[in-house]
């Protein structure tokens, strides 16, 4: 088994990329899905394909690109600056993305877009076929890639193929509207095993493989020809240890004393998002501008720190939804501020993981209210990070995390009441039941890791695989 690999798919690779002018530099980005996979423990060799990041059509600059990545096992597909419109920024993220999100009204239909994701599904299959061997493993990441295990599986009839959702699936009420709603899920049922973060996701896909393409499941399995797919639900966790232990840091504990100076004795409510209409960003603002009319007696004592991370600047309602935030803050300040005193602090920007850790330990209360979220990991994060310090989560019933997390004071984020009395139980709420709550998180966040789902992932995939092994 020593030479066999495991292939790990994904629109981009996990790796940031600097440099002009033919010369570049490349450093391993650490986002949650590459920290878990770097820890998982198999005797497969693990190699990564996807887009690297940046448009060239220069042959040199591909050439050196690749050797490079090489080296990190990082196998690149590149991508031109149409094909990032109309598959990534077309069809993935403006049809998909709303649709899975209950955004009905934001999904755009262009055939462009669909002949795009139809082209890119296929780039990514052949550079998979040029580089498998017998016996090597395929996990596929997320909704760029769902036309993809159907491909291999036309060209691999044995090969084991998982494939993971990391975005709510939809109602089929939902899913129905998509033109290319049989053409989907013909793709995904490509693969052996396919997880979902949550039970309601998973039968969501399993009522709308049933009603589009009638066949029928057995609990968690369908049979198709001679073999089964079977599904799951299968929560992604974060590196909690490093989470947990991070105000042990110097840079973080540095962070730290700079964070709580910066608002002093005032009480810090933190929000952190990608910018994003799903987040609900703007039922947030109103919900903390409802709280500051109705309680006057928390003016100049209470400071709401905003993060918001650019994110997907071309697609239309991305602008559009910047604008609206940027009004909102201003009004509330407009009206709130003192000479001491701005109610919103505002960032426009990503901050490090060291700054970003400092704030999660210092703020008293976070705020997250994703009108729909597959997961939410800012909302784990947040909880991972509190160590003998108190805390409270506020959060949206919406995000998947919301499974996990049931010691967290829950809120439906349309209802703008709810947003502002929970902000006031967390601002009155003793500390022995803030660490009593938090405790509770911790117990099941410490044990759900980012390691421990890619380990039950890849076991899960195996298990389905000799099953399969077995049937033919
Ligand atoms: N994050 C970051 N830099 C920042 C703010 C956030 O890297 O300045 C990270 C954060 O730690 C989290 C991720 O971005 O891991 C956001 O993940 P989440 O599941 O909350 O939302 P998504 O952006 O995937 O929809």
């Amino acid at each position: 088994e020593i030479d066999m690999k495991l292939y790990i798919i994904a629109n981009r690779l996990p790796v940031k990329v600097a440099g002009t002018n033919g010369k570049f530099v490349f450093s391993r980005s650490e986002g949650g899905l590459a920290t878990g996979l770097d820890s998982l423990q198999t005797s497969y060799e693990k190699h990564w394909i996807g887009w690297p990041g940046i448009c060239t059509n220069e042959e040199k600059d591909q050439q050196e690109i690749n050797e490079k990545l090489q080296e990190m096992n990082f196998h690149p597909v590149f991508l031109s600056e149409k094909q990032i419109e109309n598959y990534y920024e077309g069809y993935s993220n403006s049809t998909i993305w709303p649709l899975c999100h209950y955004f009905y009204a934001y999904t755009l239909y262009k055939n462009c877009f669909w002949q795009s994701y139809q082209q890119v599904n296929r780039l990514f299959c052949e550079e998979i076929c040029r580089l498998i061997r017998p016996g090597d493993k395929v996990w596929i990441q997320d909704y760029q890639l769902m036309l993809l295990p159907g491909m291999l599986r036309k060209i691999y009839p044995e090969l084991s193929i998982g494939y993971f959702h990391h975005i709510p699936f939809p109602s089929y009420e939902l899913f129905r509207i998509l033109p290319e709603r049989a053409e989907i899920l013909k793709g995904l049922l490509g693969a052996d095993f396919i997880a979902f973060h949550t039970h309601d996701y998973m039968r969501h896909f399993i009522s709308a493989v049933e009603r589009v393409l009638h066949l029928d499941f057995k609990l968690d399995e369908v049979q198709i020809n001679n073999r089964m797919v079977r599904v799951e639900a299968l929560p992604m966790g974060i590196n909690y240890e490093s989470y947990h232990q991070a105000s042990e840091n110097k840079e973080v504990h540095q962070a730290i004393e700079r964070t709580r100076k910066l608002f002093g004795e005032h009480k810090l409510i933190l929000s952190v998002d990608r910018l994003d209409y799903s987040k609900g960003i703007l039922h947030r603002l109103r919900g903390f501008a409802t709280f500051l009319e109705h309680h006057a007696e928390y003016h100049g004592k209470v400071t709401l720190a905003m993060v918001i991370v650019p994110s997907r600047d071309h697609v239309g309602s991305y602008a559009e939804l910047k604008t609206k935030i940027d009004e909102e803050i201003g009004s509330i300040n407009g009206r709130y501020s003192t000479m001491n005193w701005t109610p919103v602090c505002y960032f426009y920007h990503g901050f490090s993981l060291e700054e970003l850790t400092a704030m999660y330990y210092v703020a008293d209360i976070a705020l997250v209210t994703p009108l729909r979220d597959g997961m939410n990991l800012v909302a784990k994060e947040y909880v991972a990070t509190k160590c003998d310090n108190p805390g409270v989560l506020i959060l949206s019933e919406m995000a998947g995390a919301a499974v996990e997390l049931t010691d967290a004071i829950q809120i439906n984020p349309n209802d703008t009441e709810q947003i502002e009395n929970a902000i006031c139980q967390a601002l009155e709420m003793p500390e022995e039941e803030q660490k009593q709550r938090l405790q509770r998180m911790q117990n099941i966040l410490s044990v759900q890791t980012v390691n421990k789902w890619a380990a039950d992932f890849v076991n899960e995939l195996n298990a389905t695989c000799m099953k399969n092994d077995m049937l033919r």
